[in-house]
């Protein structure tokens, strides 16, 4: 094989070349062997840049450090991050590689002519994994000594933080991840943006051109509010057209990079684009659009009437489950703010407004986080949060780009997200309607978005059911959003530690109402994001300490293991108050038509506890025969006894592995001092799940995990050919469990196939 040179050009390079050039120097070399204006460029390939790595002995050194990289831990990621970006910097570039880029330098223009210098990472821009902002590009670059300390921060910016922590999520070995850079005559662009050629959501064709003034940076890192016009293809005709305040632009800096100015008055509600250059522009992506044959995300620019096409790539969300908004449901909710929807999916939760990603550290899950401009550093802020709430930015800025792919709705645009809305407050955010409500809107998660999609990806569709536990009702939405099959656990005892007051505080002050109402409207919003699946809802399972320093506390119990002690099912049936406060909100919630709702008993050890709950909730007007009831397997009594649970009528079991592997192991989970013998693959922990499973089989009755340990794909797999009938994961892992579960029920069909044709 021919070996591929340190320099490509871009008359040379075709699609396929994209192991060498990367997706953007790809898609340019593609775009201009059609006759797209592209402006002249090569690109050093990525073969010189594991030269770079081999020769340097670099290679090695990265891999030290990356290895075993726990990404969710920030401080460890930030300076392994660092630590390779120091290497990379320091190193001297090869002799050769120098002289080969200096000499195409040269061959460009005799005069040291302005280039952009971009990376273009060989795993980025593909159509499933799109990896918007990761990499760095700098612009207005003049002169050898700079191109080349460009080049070497582009290779630099491969190790960010941010890109090494994209890359763990979503998979790529690090080891084999490449970058090229392009090098390219920097158009100094009087006006410029992007543009969809068709519409990223619904894939109708209709091209979106955002534009703004000056470089394209302003409107692709949200910086700007551009100009955004609609283009209908069957028709030829411009359909809508919104002219924003463009207050700020990008534009070259002396000799050397790029600043951020003001607008002058006359042009900031000046239109950018004349009919007759939308219109052109939308021709140029019909021509890469039809090219590639799949829509087009791509990067203009105009100088002096000239349009120049700066880059090309696949939209990565066209073929996502089509989302609903909410409209209907939320006619007299009260409207907050109003911008571009651009992430579909619906969310509440509270606000948690960031002025500086290096306050991102007070984000928790479930908030909604509300910011002037999203930037790369947030991407692990952003993961964590129900939505996204921009002041600036289009529907192809960073933040929309990033949301769509993680499945976090996003309105973007709003202007005065940041004003308008206080930290702690409630609203509910529809991604698709561009909307932010006060408060919870009743049913906004049944219209949250689907988990990330790609072109053309058919939805995932297993046997086994793939459910989600919920905690938070906060969460619920981002926990419907992964589509999964219903909610196999919901503990309500976060309801109630988030209240701050012990179940026994309300019954003794005779707030009995007040307790059930927390319960039933906490509940409500998991159901509501669920409608038409299954939610067990689970008995409050708190143990004594964590109730300890909650008004009401004083009057626990003090134990000297609570881990053994009254919890789960046991302190319900001898409390029968508190026991039935909760079935009290079960009851109003199934008359309100919430069929959906199952009930699931936690900690029970004997079938007697089982009967004696049935029939004090029958007592108390519950049409136990026919309510759905079940019982958590996790303790080994309940396993060794599943036959009997299962002759008393349970409707469905599910494995609390968390407390199954503390009781069958002695171990207890929350001391450090015995965590490596925490082992949820143990023989004996396998053997009972495994028993249960026969059992359940033979009685047709659903067998489900709700602990941490159906969350690990290994596990899963492992369940699935035991013949688990659901798996209730964490909502980050659903869609690894689900491809573990498809991956796994497919060989297993597989194999039997094969078999019979053996036979
Ligand atoms: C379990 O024990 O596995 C479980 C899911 O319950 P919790 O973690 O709430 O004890
Ligand atoms: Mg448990």
């Amino acid at each position: 094989m021919k070996e591929v040179p340190n320099i490509l050009w871009l008359e040379e390079i075709r699609k396929e070349d994209i192991s060498s050039v990367g997706g953007k120097g790809a898609s340019l070399g593609e775009m201009a062997s059609i006759g797209l204006p592209v402006p002249p460029a090569f690109v050093v390939t990525a073969q010189a840049f594991r030269r770079f790595l081999v020769e340097t002995g670099l290679d090695q050194k990265i891999f030290k450090v990356s290895d075993n990289l726990d990404v969710e831990n920030n401080a460890a990621l930030e300076k392994a991050a660092d630590t390779i970006k120091a290497l990379v910097m320091k190193a001297k570039m090869p002799a050769s590689l120098k002289d080969d880029i200096k000499a195409s330098y040269k061959k460009m223009s005799q005069k040291d002519l302005i280039v952009a210098v971009r990376s273009s990472a060989t795993a980025e821009d593909l159509p499933d994994a799109s990896f918007a902002g990761q990499q760095e590009t700098y612009l207005n670059i003049k002169g050898e000594v700079a191109l080349l300390s460009a080049v070497q921060n582009c290779w630099a910016s491969l190790y960010g933080a941010r890109a090494i922590y994209y890359r763990a999520k979503q998979g790529f070995e690090e080891s084999t991840v490449n970058i090229a850079v392009v090098i390219q005559q920097l158009v100094h662009s009087e006006k410029a943006g992007v543009m969809f050629t068709s519409h990223p959501i619904s894939g109708e064709p209709t091209t979106i051109i955002e534009g703004s003034w000056g470089l394209g940076e302003a409107v692709v890192s949200g910086s700007v509010s551009p100009d955004n016009y609609v283009f209908d293809q069957r028709t030829e005709s411009i359909t809508e057209k919104t002219i924003a305040n463009k207050n700020v632009e990008i534009v070259p800096d002396g000799s050397h990079g790029t600043k951020l100015v003001e607008v002058d008055a006359a042009r900031q509600d000046a239109q950018v684009l004349s009919e007759a250059e939308v219109a052109k522009l939308a021709m140029y992506g019909k021509i890469a659009e039809n090219h590639y044959g799949i829509p087009q995300d791509v990067e203009w620019g105009i100088v002096a009437g000239t349009i120049y096409i700066l880059q090309s790539r696949p939209i990565t969300t066209i073929g996502k489950k089509e989302a609903t908004s909410m409209s209907g449901q939320s006619k007299d909710a009260k409207i907050l703010l109003k911008g571009q929807g651009a992430a579909p999916g619906t969310a509440t939760g509270k606000v948690v407004i960031i002025r500086d990603a290096k306050d991102t550290g007070a984000v928790k899950e479930g908030d909604i986080l509300v910011t002037r401009m999203t930037n790369p550093d947030m991407v692990p802020a952003m993961k964590k949060v129900a939505a996204i709430v921009t002041d600036e930015g289009g529907m192809t800025c960073h933040a929309a780009i990033v949301s769509r792919e993680l499945g976090t709705p996003a309105v973007v645009g709003t202007k005065t997200g940041t004003q308008q809305l206080k930290n702690g407050q409630l609203v509910t955010v529809d991604g698709e309607m561009g909307l932010v409500y006060e408060g919870a809107v009743g049913g906004a998660a049944k219209a949250a978005g689907a988990a990330p999609g790609v072109v053309g990806s058919a939805p995932m569709i297993t046997a086994t059911s793939v459910k989600v536990n919920v905690s938070i009702p906060e969460a619920a939405a981002r926990a419907a959003a992964t589509g999964a099959d219903g909610v196999g656990l919901l503990r309500i005892e976060h309801l109630i530690l988030g209240l701050n007051k012990t179940p026994g505080w309300y019954i003794s002050n005779h707030k009995e109402e007040e307790f059930v109402k927390e319960l039933y409207d906490g509940i409500r919003i998991v159901l509501d994001a669920f409608p038409g699946k299954t939610v067990w809802v689970r008995t409050l399972d708190a143990p004594t300490d964590e109730f300890r320093n909650m008004a009401g506390g004083e009057n626990e119990p003090m134990e000297h293991n609570p881990m053994l002690g009254w919890r789960g099912i046991r302190r319900d049936l001898q409390s029968p108050d508190q026991f039935r406060l909760q079935v009290e909100a079960f009851k109003r919630l199934w008359k309100a038509g919430y069929d959906n709702l199952g009930v699931m008993f936690p900690m029970v050890s004997h079938p007697d506890q089982f009967i004696k709950a049935k029939q004090m909730m029958a007592g108390w007007g519950v049409d136990v025969e026919n309510a759905t009831l079940g019982i958590m397997i996790e303790i080994p009594s309940s396993a060794i006894m599943i036959e009997d649970f299962l002759q008393a009528g349970i409707k469905f079991a599910s494995f609390g592995t968390n407390d199954l592997i503390q009781y069958t192991l002695a171990i207890d989970r929350n001391n450090e001092n015995v965590a490596d013998m925490y082992n949820p693959q143990h023989p004996a922990v396998l053997s009972l799940i495994h028993s249960s499973i026969q059992k359940c089989r033979e009685y047709g009755v659903e067998c489900s995990i709700c602990g941490q340990a159906g969350s690990d794909p290994k596990m899963a797999v492992w369940l699935v050919e035991h013949g688990i009938t659901s798996i209730s994961a964490n909502i980050d892992a659903i869609a690894k469990i689900r491809e573990a579960v498809a991956r796994t029920e497919k060989r297993i069909i597989l194999e039997a196939a094969r078999n019979r044709d053996a036979e």
